[in-house]
This record gives C-alpha cells, sequence and structure tokens, in this order.
C-alpha cells in the first residue's frame, strides 16, 4: 500500500472532522485546505488577481481601454455616472463567486468581494451608498438582492450610510443574461423610479450592484437619480465586463 496515499486519506478525514462544511473552493470546488476564512483556494486567489481591473483601464466605465480611448465610452457608455469604480473584470473566476453569492446559496463570497470593492472605491465622498434593486417578485424567487448584501458589507466597511429605499423598480424585466444585446437597453429604459417620500434632491450618491454589464441598468438608475435632483451619481460594482 502506498504509505503517501494512505497518509493522505488518514488527513483528509481528519480536515473532515474538523472542518465539516464550508471549505470547499468557491470558484473550483476543490477543498481548500488552507484557511477555512477565505472563500477559496489559493490557485483561484492567484486567478483572482489576474482578472483584476488594471490601472490603465477607462477610469470612467472601467472598460479595457486601447490608445485611441474607450470604445464604451465613445459609444454612449453610462452618460449619467460620473464614475465607475470595481476591483475585477467579469472573468471566470469572478464570475464563479458572483455566482455563489446570487444563486449558490452561501454568502461567503462577501468578504473577500467586499473587501476588494472597499480598496478600489477610490473616493469616498458619498451620501449614501444604494443598491440597484430587484423587482418585488425577482427577489421573491431569488430569495436574495446580490446588489443589498454587497451593498451593506461595503456600507459596514466605509461607513458610507445604506439606503435601499431610494429607488425602486417598477417593471419586472427579464434578466439582461436572457436579452438580446439589442434589447437590453429597452429592456431597463425606465425601469427605475425614485419613489415618492425620500428626497434626493443634492445628493452624490453611490450606485452598487454586483456587474456593470452593458451599462444600462446603471444608466437607467443613475437618470431616474439626476431626473429627481441628485447631484452626482457614481456606480461601484465587484465586476466589470471587460
Ligand atoms: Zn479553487
Ligand atoms: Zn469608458
Amino acid at each position: 500500500m502506498d504509505l503517501g496515499k494512505a497518509l493522505g486519506s488518514f488527513l483528509r478525514r481528519i480536515e473532515d472532522l474538523v472542518y465539516p462544511r464550508g471549505i470547499n473552493c468557491l470558484v473550483c470546488g476543490d477543498r481548500r485546505r488552507t484557511d477555512p476564512a477565505t472563500c477559496v483556494c489559493p490557485g483561484c486567489l492567484k486567478k483572482l488577481e489576474d482578472e483584476r481591473v488594471p490601472a490603465a483601464a477607462c477610469p470612467r466605465c472601467l472598460s479595457y481601454a486601447s490608445r485611441k480611448g474607450c470604445a464604451f465610452c465613445a459609444a454612449g457608455g453610462m452618460k449619467d455616472v460620473r464614475r465607475a469604480f470595481a476591483p475585477l473584470y467579469y472573468l471566470p473566476a469572478s464570475r464563479a463567486l458572483v455566482i455563489s453569492l446570487k444563486f449558490g446559496g452561501t454568502d461567503e463570497a462577501l468578504p473577500l468581494l467586499g473587501e476588494w470593492m472597499e480598496v478600489s472605491l477610490a473616493e469616498r465622498d458619498f451620501d449614501c451608498i444604494l443598491p440597484v434593486p430587484l423587482h418585488p417578485r425577482r427577489r421573491r424567487e431569488r430569495g436574495v438582492n446580490q446588489a443589498a448584501l454587497l451593498a451593506s458589507e461595503v456600507s459596514r466597511r466605509t461607513g458610507i450610510p445604506l439606503r435601499e429605499d431610494l429607488l425602486v423598480r417598477k417593471k419586472y424585466t427579464r434578466p439582461q443574461t436572457a436579452v438580446g444585446r439589442r434589447k437590453r437597453k429597452s429592456n431597463v429604459l425606465d425601469a427605475f423610479a425614485v419613489p415618492s417620500g425620500p428626497d434626493v434632491s443634492g445628493m452624490k450618491i453611490l450606485l452598487c450592484d454586483d456587474v456593470r454589464t452593458t451599462g444600462n441598468t446603471a444608466q437607467a438608475c443613475a437618470r431616474a437619480l439626476k431626473k429627481a435632483g441628485a447631484a452626482d451619481v457614481c456606480l461601484l460594482t465587484a465586476c466589470a465586463v471587460r
């Protein structure tokens, strides 16, 4: 019998006893074998590091910017969003973390994403952090609003007050990922409104979402807030599409 193999399976059994739950890497699913306080294995942490938004990205939207400039912003971008912040591009490892938060029934990715989002936030002078709302029906279907989880984590870390009452989603829209690229804009246009009651006039607002995809959702939110009198809207996401 292979002594190494036997020893390996013995150690694994000990590990099972010590950490019976929640020690699989959220990205690759392998056992973490290291610090159970972190949600990814060292290999996947390295992959995440490689998915970081580089300093050379477009400062306004974080898209990859060539020497000619940013194609996303040149095509219209997010007109009412002054500046975007995100630690990661939306690539396989970061996608796995976001999906675990959205559909995985676990918020284990929250401390890591929250910490990285906090570090990416180069400005702190905001009156509030506001998660992109889900339609109440979608919230019931999904059980969680991942944007609200992230916003509350960042609020806790930065002290920027969390406000979830400044924006409502009026339209039950199909998930943006299920809609063709062209239809995405009309899908979310006018989907959001500032409810009667809270006064956003003059406010500097940090919108928060899990992923900035086409930017149409953030733009629709920002436009509604600006129309209601908000002075400034920026966007913080865990990931941005490159
Ligand atoms: Zn892993
Ligand atoms: Zn740009």
